[in-house]
């Protein structure tokens, strides 16, 4: 690594643009790597490399996430207005508005002038206000950081894990909720070992052994269920066993739930199969034919088609018992399916002209943060309701008329209310779930169709809702109308 030649890696970065924008225009691009290479002209990395070499591989990421080319261009300039004589005003002279607004964009993400918690709180507003200017300014410090990861090692300890846990804690959750696994992934992995080092030198002793074992049974499972698939007339796209050792961390998280406790055995999916096929009507075809094959587990059989996951996560997913009661899960999806899934908010760059087609529940979600935390001036509490909001898994409901609210683990009809509108929060006097009057403190289940009940003389929440609730939005809603009652 420490001895990269840029000419080369830039090439590299033009043979991959050319192969997914065949009749694009790079001269800008060779312009912008030009530029850049003579601004940090001189200036090393710790790893003793060239500096071009990092923003060289922070464009690349992004040609291979199929982004545009003005956020190619920007993720070559990205550190330029921070580490040399160049402005921002320079960059918009020599390469438009558009890519100035991205650079500036990542530039203000970087030199935080606070320490611990502040510092935290201060990094996540900093994040949400960029997304919700443009997304496309995130995914660019993603790929500055995932290569500011692979290059951890040549910096001190202390530094090392300050950014590996803010990488975890901060921007893998943002990932997740974007949707973009594949990045969430990469920074798990990348950072895992310098925040819990002793962990995961114990997921590197158990993980290798059990892992060849369940590999090389998965084979024969493969050859079978691909055969019989063909036999059954559907045309596989693909089928590949799919290992976790590629999400170490991930791994490592489901090890300490207290039903697994630690023991690797239980951990079903460890090694999963992924089947591709055409089309929907296939992905269920498939899974009727594994379920004659096997007999299914019950309770694990998930329809993400149906009920995506609220950060677009589309697939089928069974576990079954295998001949010699061996068990193994399937996931089933199409082809877009899996794009979607590995590139989530990102897979929506991939055409020039649909730019207004991205993902626009992602996008309500980061404008609602914006809001809230513009409200929130205590730092402590803005991050113990963030932890709360984005660090924890989401379900997903139903308005009377259809349409679907995302919400927090365990939300309640309060928070469901809020979210609705904050008068039919304040007002809210009871709910039905699925056409049963329940209490106001009652969890929902993704699914639930809530309809609330509202009376129009109640102008208060209730003084022990603040207990009862799970989003930060409701949180801030309550805690306003509450403080209004007492100057009153
Ligand atoms: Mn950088």
């Amino acid at each position: 690594m420490i001895n990269q030649d840029p000419q080369q890696e830039f090439e590299k970065l033009l043979k991959t643009l050319g192969e997914k924008y065949p009749d694009g225009d790079l001269d800008m691009v060779k312009l912008a790597y030009e530029f850049a290479y003579n601004a940090h002209l001189g200036q090393k990395r710790r790893s003793g490399s060239d500096y071009i070499i990092h923003p060289l591989a922070t464009a690349q990421f992004l040609a291979e996430l199929k982004m545009d080319i003005p956020t190619i261009i920007a993720g070559l300039l990205h550190d330029v207005p921070e580490d040399t004589a160049v402005t921002i005003e320079d960059i918009k002279k020599n390469f438009g508005k558009e890519v100035a607004i991205l650079v500036a964009g990542i530039t203000k993400l970087g030199a935080l002038k606070y320490r611990g918690i502040e510092r935290y709180a201060e990094n996540l507003r900093r994040m949400f206000v960029a997304m919700s200017n443009d997304i496309r300014v995130i995914l660019i410090k993603f790929a500055d950081r995932i290569n500011n990861l692979k290059t951890l090692e040549f910096l001190p300890p202390e530094k090392q894990i300050r950014i590996a846990t803010e990488s975890l804690e901060i921007y893998a959750p943002i990932a997740d909720r974007l949707g973009i696994g594949k990045i969430k992934g990469e920074l798990e992995d990348l950072s895992f070992k310098y925040v819990y080092p002793e962990d995961y030198k114990w997921i590197m002793e158990i993980l290798p052994k059990k892992y060849k074992e369940k590999e090389r049974y998965l084979e024969k499972v493969k050859k079978r269920v691909a055969r019989k698939l063909l036999d059954s007339g559907i045309t596989l796209s693909h089928i590949s066993i799919h290992g976790r050792t590629k999400h170490l961390y991930s791994l490592y998280k489901k090890l300490l739930k207290p039903q697994v406790d630690r023991d690797l055995s239980k951990i079903y999916d460890l090694i999963a199969l992924r089947i591709i096929v055409p089309t929907v009507a296939d992905c269920y075809s498939t899974l009727g034919i594994l379920h004659n094959l096997y007999r299914p587990m019950p309770g694990r059989v998930k329809d993400y088609i149906a009920q995506p996951k609220p950060n677009g996560y589309q697939s089928l997913h069974t576990t079954v018992f295998t001949e010699n009661g061996e068990i193994v899960e399937f996931q089933i999806r199409t082809n877009e399916m899996h794009e979607e899934a590995e590139f989530g908010i990102a897979a929506h760059w991939n055409y020039k002209e649909n730019k207004g087609g991205i993902n626009k529940r992602s996008l309500k979600w980061i404008e609602e943060l914006v809001k809230w935390q513009k409200q929130t001036q205590d730092n402590e509490q803005f991050l113990n309701d963030i932890k709360l909001d984005i660090f924890q898994n989401r379900i997903f409901v139903f308005t009377p008329t259809g349409d679907v609210i995302d919400l927090p683990e365990e939300s309640t009809p309060i928070d469901f209310a809020y979210h609705v509108h904050s008068s039919i929060g304040n007002q809210c006097v009871g709910a039905r779930v699925n056409d049963n009057l329940v209490s106001l403190n009652s969890k929902l289940k993704s699914g639930d169709i809530v309809e609330i009940i509202t009376d129009k003389n109640r102008k208060m929440p209730g003084m022990d809702w603040l207990e009862n609730v799970k989003t930060s939005m409701a949180k801030g809603k309550i805690r306003s109308a509450l403080n209004k009652s007492k100057k009153l």
